[in-house]
């Protein structure tokens, strides 16, 4: 079996009781930063082996979870944070273990872009995860000019490294629209902040920008 497991995306407590238990009682842990995983397996005393799946050796080191879990060990997947599979290397695992016809289950739990969208008050019905957008400008561009267009909540994720970039291109391209950008969610420095694009970007130059960032906006305002 392939324990497909949530764990938290900053706060060592937002974790289940069923995700504890599974880390526990699996032969084997796939995780991305095996060090950074270990601060949460020593944190809940889970002695499981664990070894490193991540974007750089996904496809060989599937190949070998794939034989692990087919000579009928079980193996949990965890990401860096939150829910594995969501802008992480997870996908390329599950789709090769549904192709295998290894069973697969799914211990819920957090997951950075359900948190941002909740917390921005903006509409929940209809809206359009984007993840990362393409790093190369070109392309970039482009789907910023068709998310434009989108009558959904948008939501994306964005490094610190990449905010004021992201900030100038949804100027450039959308113009000076209302937005909200929710920073180090659930850790000590938890930030979300409403504005315009040109308001964002001017509080981020006077206040370095650390940390994970989820940027929401949308066309529409709640109306129920
Ligand atoms: N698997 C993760 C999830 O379920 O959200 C996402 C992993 S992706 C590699 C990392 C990105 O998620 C960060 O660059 C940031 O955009 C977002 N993220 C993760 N944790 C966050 C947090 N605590 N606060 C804000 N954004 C976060």
């Amino acid at each position: 079996m392939l324990y497909i497991v949530c764990t938290p995306i900053g706060n060592l407590g937002d974790i289940t009781l069923r995700a504890i238990e599974t880390l526990k009682k699996v032969d084997l842990i796939a995780a991305e930063d095996t060090r950074h995983s270990k601060i949460l397996l020593r944190h809940y005393q889970i002695a499981t082996p664990l070894t490193s799946y991540h974007a750089y050796n996904k496809i060989k080191k599937a190949a070998e979870l794939i034989n692990f879990l087919k000579q009928g060990r079980s193996l949990a997947l965890i990401s860096d944070s939150g829910t594995p599979g969501i802008s992480d290397p997870g996908g390329h695992l599950i789709r090769l273990a549904i192709e295998e016809d290894i069973p697969l289950t799914f211990i819920p739990g957090p997951t950075a872009f359900i948190a941002a969208l909740v917390l921005s008050g903006l509409p929940t019905q209809r809206f359009c995860f984007e993840g990362f957008l393409p790093v190369k400008s070109g392309r970039r561009i482009a789907r910023l000019k068709e998310l434009a267009k989108e009558e959904r909540t948008i939501v994306l994720y964005e490094s610190c490294h990449r905010i004021f970039r992201l900030l100038e291109q949804m100027l450039a391209v959308m113009g000076n629209i209302e937005m909200v950008c929710a920073r180090e969610l659930t850790k000590h420095f938890e930030e979300i902040k409403r504005g315009r694009v040109a308001e964002i970007w001017e509080y981020f130059k006077k206040h370095k920008p650390r940390g994970e960032f989820v940027i929401v906006f949308s066309k529409n305002k709640i109306t129920t």
